[in-house]
């Protein structure tokens, strides 16, 4: 298979990170601490100076004419659920056996590397639970999933993985836990579940281009299991005014960008539902969300924008063992969603989003990327037949509500 290229934006990206790396310097977890000061930092200048990679090159001996300050911006690309069912943890292990490793699902997404490398800040979302040591692996309907994932989330390029899901809490604290530890342990930070009171109280942000950006995630619900009622900080449950009081903590914290991911909606719906709709608005009104990224549904559901700011309802399935045979055709397709955010006036941001379509091929469970491989002569014509209905389905989902056929554009068009 073709291998993604990789841009020179990595370099952007590399910065950013070292900058959150020294940041974070002695939190293992990733997040920004509670030690940080709070309501310290401004809001954004305007048009502060965009932060500029490091070159190497050596200063010039005539000062160059000062040149217009570049707007500061910054991409987030979104990804929805990877739901690991067991076929997709067995294709896993069987890829394993070539690379040496006991479950390697970087094959799977190996066709969609460059573009989540690309972003500035990609953020993931963790459906299942992982296993602390991969006993008992198990698909729907209590998940465990092999810790493994978390190698592939790395490589593939998320830097950030929300986790809060109607299955957080299928295996207790046990299993919030197991999947945080490993996100730690390869360095891929996480919000909407929690090991401890206290880290529920961190927010977790990222220095993206020079900017401080807060990721928020919750829940509707967690499929009946109760949480405990001595732990309710094990996971992040949908509640309006909590959200907007954190994400009202995330800028007294120092957050210049919050975006918040919500598990929600109805399943197997395309069409937002009147409480994702009414959810959506009541969010977006406040000016401490600036975007909000959907998952769980697994069908792709549209974009919305609402004023100046976007609300993404719903990701699709990113990996899944979804298909026909037991769901709808559509739970096969999903997209990454890279928002653009470019900083205007009044510490706003002016945002546009564009997408890329992906369905998940069964057997080798490999998430193409629709139209680079549908302008690929060596995609096979059975594939190319597939891909075909699938971009037709997901350009459809996308611009389905009425009046909002052009909130979103694909990034890349089949030839
Ligand atoms: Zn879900």
């Amino acid at each position: 298979m073709r291998p993604q290229p990789r841009r020179r934006a990595t370099a952007f990206r590399r910065a950013a990170l070292v900058s959150w790396l020294l940041v974070t310097a002695g939190c293992s977890s990733g997040h920004a601490t509670t030690t940080q000061p709070a309501a310290v930092t401004p809001r954004p200048a305007a048009v502060a100076p965009l932060a500029q990679p490091r070159t190497g090159a050596a200063p010039a001996s005539t000062p160059a004419p000062q040149p217009q300050p570049t707007p500061q911006s910054f991409t987030i690309a979104a990804t929805g659920d990877l739901l690991i069912h067991m076929p997709v943890a067995n294709r896993a292990k069987i890829d394993g056996q070539a690379s040496g490793k006991s479950y390697d699902f970087s094959p799977m997404l190996a066709r969609v590397r460059g573009q989540l490398s690309r972003a500035d800040l990609a953020v993931c979302h963790v459906e299942t639970p992982l296993s602390a040591d991969d006993t008992h692996i198990s698909g729907y309907p209590v998940f465990n999933t092999p810790h493994e994932l978390v190698d592939a989330i790395k490589a593939t390029g998320w830097e950030s993985c929300s986790t809060a899901s109607n299955h957080s809490i299928d295996h207790g604290e046990t299993g919030v836990r197991a999947t945080l530890d490993w996100l730690d342990k390869v360095g891929v930070a996480h919000a909407g579940t929690a090991r401890s009171a206290q880290e529920a109280q961190r927010v977790e942000m990222h220095t993206v281009n020079g900017v401080r950006v807060g990721l928020l995630a919750y829940t509707y619900g967690t499929n009946g299991v109760p949480v405990p009622a001595a732990k309710p900080w094990l996971v992040n449950v949908v509640n309006v005014p909590k959200i907007l009081a954190d994400a009202h903590a995330a800028r007294k914290a120092g957050a210049q960008f919050v975006a918040v991911s919500m598990h929600w909606g109805q399943e197997n719906q395309t069409a937002p539902t009147a409480l994702q709709r009414s959810q959506a608005a009541a969010l977006l009104a406040s000016p401490d969300v600036d975007l909000i990224i959907g998952d769980h549904v697994h069908v792709v559901q549209p974009i919305e924008r609402i004023g100046s700011k976007y609300v993404i309802y719903g990701l699709g399935n990113f990996l899944s063992n979804q298909t026909a045979a037991c769901c709808p055709a559509k739970s096969q397709d999903g997209i990454i969603a890279t928002a653009t955010l470019t900083a205007a006036a009044g510490g706003r941001w002016n945002t546009t989003i564009r997408y890329t379509p992906t369905w998940v091929e069964v057997g080798p469970y490999v998430v193409h990327p629709v139209a680079a491989d549908l302008n690929d002569p060596a995609t096979p014509a059975a594939l190319r037949s597939a891909l075909q209905v699938s971009w037709s389905r997901t350009v459809a989902a996308v611009t389905s509500l009425p009046g909002h056929a052009h909130d979103a554009t694909p990034d890349l068009m089949p030839r």
